[in-house]
């Protein structure tokens, strides 16, 4: 990308130099210096009377408009024109010639900047003066040092110096062409000082850093003539507005048209090739050094001599331009002997109006001049392009590529192809008529028009953040459950859909848990964020224990969560993922999930029962919690059923979760294990199998008449604290939720048969259909806090 800049920078050195061997007969120390492609477009000094007048009858020609009469415009258009190089020059001198014939209808003023203005560039600004403008602008931008950092520097120098010539300006439109540093500067200030820009020559590509520079030019100007069709598309496809976008054609090409034919020619013909050469029978080649690979067109140099040697036809070549590598360009045609050769004509320069004359009237031109591909289409010249120099530029029908210009037979072939050939005049980059276009498109600017620029987007699926399927499934919460066994991190959307969840048993000491949550958490986000494409709103935890909601702080732990008592989990797990962090009891997130994803969603006031390893549940009343004065009410599991009972996990006796959790159960069954009173025909265990609440379960099924009792103890007594909360607080549904919500669905609804008061019958005992409660009420609390956005 940046040597391309480079072949750019010193492209224009060279050429600026050539014109100073223009202006002054013989200056010091550029004695070899060659013709560049762009110096034939450069030459607007010559001829310029008769191309001021035949502007002004192309003008007469074209439809005049009424002046005043015309809509709106009261006053003469204020026209300011920048200049920074000769090149530039070249394409805005003949728009600044047709202006100035306009008096009546603009107002023309020149501001100059950049290389123009440099002595060793040649003082190039003299070539304005010398056609007769007044500079009203003199800034001098240029940060010498000619590499990237140096052209940045310009920038910022621009910069600095155009806001006060564009305050005294005050034009009505700033006239910028290309894609040069120093007219990103003019763009970028005249923008932002709200001054109207036309921009010339945008939409081009050309496959270097120069597209990033004219396409952001693009993109600040309100106004584009362009060059070609395809120009005009790409502004088109970059949402620019197809109306302010105007396909003029090339400014320089309206003299290059009007100017090539001439009387004389074969006159110079003769006088750069001999005498007896015919028209059409010749050869130009002008081949230059990339300086990205200079290698290889050194390489590609030698076999264009060699197939230029072989085809044997009268050829004038061009020495390469002064770029790196052009030495050894220069070596090269010297061992070949070129310049003694009897078809050969080695020159360094040749007057701009001559040149013309010869590339339009060549059997063929060769190389990897821009002048080539460009302008030899306007006389319809076959071109041979070699390399990749030229790669992007839009060529018309004459021009062959050999872009792959690895052999001789190659490039000869394509000679032979080539050769003596006549296309039709292209007009791809102009058609003659440019400078009327873009005077008429000028004055077409109604200056009432607001000035903000509207960009024409293609039209896109409406705005995906507001499309609620994708708040959905992307806007997600982070849920934590802390379990006697288990530390589980899951990600759910907005939809209760759990998109990924992480396991890991729950450490035993209080450190060690905390640092895992952290550690989990993070993990978790990072993960969401990066593959999974998941916005996290906040933390929802569920852990065993009471809480207090409000300061996020676990109260007190029975032993199957050890050290887990006072403690704020809040604040790390807040501090850590820069998140806000809602905690409740495992409970109350089961009674939570039930009332957004499960059976309790528009249920005002329903009970959750979870039955695990312990038995917890939440109670919703008017469609909220019920926490208590001291957190620990819904702690359904310490209904006491018994006055003596089997000894509960709380230290007291008698609580629904000493007869009927799986602990409970599990103690059951071992104490029947070892008094070999479980198995029973059917049934059997490993060795080192854990007895557990399932073989009890298994052996009731089988006729174990002992397991059954038990477990009919066990359903009883969780019947009848059901019973108790239905008389404690009246719910309308009871959600069953945990592994043995549904063996205990029936003998729940016959405790309530039998023991409910009449009032409380009607009551519905449902099995919960969520696969996760505890980690969906945890979400829950985010999803509807933050959506809510009460926190
Ligand atoms: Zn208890």
């Amino acid at each position: 990308m940046v040597p391309c800049r480079c072949v750019r920078t010193s492209e224009s050195g060279n050429l600026v130099r050539a014109a100073a061997l223009q202006l002054s007969p013989s200056p010091p120390g550029i004695s070899d210096v060659h013709l560049h492609e762009l110096e034939i477009l450069g030459e607007v000094s010559l001829e310029k009377e008769r191309y001021y007048l035949s502007m002004q009858r192309t003008w007469e020609r074209a439809e005049k408009p009424e002046g005043t009469k015309e809509k709106g415009r009261r006053r003469r258009l204020r026209v300011c024109v920048a200049t920074c190089n000769r090149a530039d020059y070249s394409k805005l001198a003949p728009i600044m010639f047709g202006i100035k014939a306009q008096p009546e209808n603009f107002e023309l003023e020149v501001m100059v900047l950049g290389s123009h203005l440099i002595d060793d560039y040649g003082n190039t600004f003299r070539m304005i003066e010398q056609d007769d403008f007044d500079i009203g602008s003199k800034l001098h931008t240029i940060v010498r040092g000619e590499d990237e950092a140096a052209m940045v520097e310009s920038v910022g120098l621009a910069l600095v110096k155009l806001p006060d010539v564009l305050q005294r300006l005050q034009p009505d439109v700033l006239v910028v062409h290309g894609d040069r540093f120093d007219a990103l500067a003019l763009a970028t200030a005249a923008a932002l000082m709200n001054v109207r820009i036309l921009h010339l020559e945008g939409g081009e590509v050309s496959g270097t850093i120069d597209d990033s520079i004219r396409h952001a030019i693009s993109k600040l100007a309100h106004y584009h003539a362009c060059c070609t069709r395809s120009a005009e598309q790409h502004l088109i496809a970059m949402c620019e507005d197809h109306s302010r976008i105007l396909l003029t054609g090339c400014p320089s090409y309206d003299k290059l048209l009007s100017a090539h034919r001439r009387d004389d020619y074969m006159d110079i013909i003769h006088s750069w090739l001999g005498d007896d050469v015919k028209e059409q029978d010749y050869i130009v080649a002008l081949q230059h050094p990339v300086t990205t690979d200079i290698k290889n067109s050194i390489k590609i140099y030698e076999l264009m001599l060699d197939a230029l040697i072989s085809f044997n036809k009268r050829t004038l070549i061009l020495f390469p331009n002064i770029d790196a590598g052009s030495k050894e360009m220069v070596r090269v045609m010297r061992k070949k002997g070129i310049e003694r050769h009897p078809n050969f004509r080695a020159v360094k320069h040749v007057p701009f109006e001559q040149f013309i004359q010869l590339v339009s009237h060549a059997g063929c031109m060769i190389g990897n001049s821009s002048c080539g591909v460009r302008e030899a289409g306007a006389f319809g010249t076959p071109v041979i392009n070699l390399g990749t120099r030229q790669t992007g530029r839009e060529t018309g029908e004459n021009v062959l590529h050999v872009r792959d210009a690895d052999t001789q037979n190659k490039i000869y072939h394509a000679l032979e192809l080539q050769f003596g050939k006549r296309y039709p005049c292209s007009k791809i980059y102009g058609d003659g008529n440019a400078v009327p276009r873009i005077l008429k498109f000028l004055q077409s600017i109604d200056l009432d028009e607001p000035l903000q620029k509207t960009f024409r987007f293609p039209t896109v699926k409406e705005c995906i953040s507001q499309d609620i399927d994708h708040i959905l499934e992307t806007q997600s919460a982070l849920a934590v459950d802390l379990g006697g066994t288990n530390l589980r991190v899951a990600i759910v959307s907005m939809k209760g859909k759990i998109v990924k969840k992480y396991s890991q048993p729950n450490p035993k000491t209080y450190e060690d848990r905390i640092a895992l949550i952290l550690k989990m958490c993070s993990d978790a986000a990072c993960d969401a964020a990066v593959n999974l494409n998941c916005r996290i709103l906040g933390v929802g935890i569920s852990t065993g224990g009471r809480v207090n909601p409000h300061k996020g702080v676990i109260l007190h732990s029975t032993k199957l969560i050890q050290e887990w008592s006072s403690v704020d989990i809040r604040t790390p797990v807040s501090d850590t993922l820069h998140l806000p962090v809602w905690v409740d009891n495992d409970g109350n997130c089961a009674a939570l999930a039930e009332r957004k994803f499960g059976h309790g969603r528009g249920v005002e006031n329903f009970v959750t029962v979870i039955t695990g390893t312990g038995i917890g549940g939440g109670i919703v009343q008017h469609g909220e919690l019920v926490h208590g004065s001291t957190f620990c009410a819904a702690e359904l599991g310490h209904i006491m059923v018994s006055l003596e009972g089997p000894e509960c996990s709380c230290g007291s006796r008698g609580c629904i979760e000493a007869y009927a959790s799986g602990a409970a159960l599990q103690r059951e069954a071992k104490r029947l294990h070892d008094e070999d009173l479980l198995l029973v025909e059917g049934m059997s265990l490993k060795k080192d199998e854990q007895v557990t609440a399932a073989h009890l379960i298994s052996a009731a099924h089988l006729g174990n008449s002992k397991a059954e009792a038990m477990l009919q103890t066990a359903g009883a007594a969780l019947g009848m604290g059901i019973v108790n909360i239905l008389h404690t607080v009246n719910p309308g549904l009871v959600v069953l939720s945990g592994i043995l919500a549904s063996f205990y669905q029936n003998p729940v609804q016959q405790a309530i048969r039998q023991r409910a008061l009449s009032s409380a019958q009607g009551i519905h005992v449902v099995i919960s259909e969520l696969e996760e409660p505890a980690l969906l009420g945890a979400a829950s609390m985010v999803l509807d806090y933050t959506t809510r956005r009460t926190y």
